[in-house]
């Protein structure tokens, strides 16, 4: 089995055509940045969409692709689909790698499938957190970003149900980089641009550490 680091624990997704997932990542036809696609405002999904078998099959694409990367979100236009949808997952099998001390920091739980339509994210508080997030558009790459403790995020679910959801830690920190790509938006341009390295270095230097002893090497309060 794929083993996470902390570092790939948050690289996203990919794209899986066949019905067997394909053995490697990378093998997998991911939009990369550069992409126009991943630059766009995605397009809202309208009820006459949602409510089209095509819709349904996206939303299956969607999550088979975010599994067999193994990611933990996937927004639609890593898909090439200009369309506000993500999906949400993370398994505790993905989270065997990281230590009881790790998940803590991260404020790391598993969280069964989601999947967001037409969403709209609110923070609440003031409270924010950094540390490495991973992207598959950006793929072999991590940098820390600052992201808020808690997030609100209305919308519907993949059904049309209006569903409101309150979180905060790790599951916040994945909804907020995937509202992002709705909204062409990339970790890039969040990133504490210093901390911006392959992932075999960022391990190298990072894998295991503390939070705070991570953070202090880049000036990072
Ligand atoms: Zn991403």
């Amino acid at each position: 089995m794929r083993r996470l680091t902390a570092v790939t624990a948050l690289a996203l997704a990919a794209c899986a055509t066949a019905p067997r997932p394909p053995e490697k990542p990378m093998d997998l036809p991911i939009v990369q940045t550069g992409a126009e696609v991943l630059r766009l405002r995605a397009q809202p999904v309208t009820p006459e969409q949602l409510a089209s078998p095509d819709f349904q099959a996206l939303v299956a694409r969607m999550t088979a692709a975010m599994r067999a990367a193994p990611g933990v979100g996937l927004a639609a236009p890593q898909l090439s689909v200009s369309l506000q949808v993500l999906v949400l997952e993370d398994r505790a099998e993905l989270q065997a790698s990281l230590t009881k001390e790790e998940l803590a920091e991260r404020e790391r739980v598993p969280v069964p499938l989601r999947v967001f339509v037409n969403p709209t994210l609110t923070p609440i508080g003031e409270e924010q957190a950094t540390f490495f997030e991973g992207c598959l558009s950006v793929s072999g790459y991590a940098a820390l970003v600052k992201r808020w403790r808690e997030v609100e995020v209305t919308g519907l679910d993949e059904r049309g149900q209006p569903q409101t959801w309150r979180v905060r830690g790790w599951p916040a920190r994945i909804l907020q980089h995937e509202v992002d790509h709705l909204n062409g938006t990339l970790y890039l341009d969040r990133m504490v641009s210093r901390s911006f390295g392959t992932l075999p270095q960022v391990k190298a230097r990072f894998a295991g550490k503390p939070a705070a002893e991570v953070l202090a090497a880049f000036g990072v309060e």
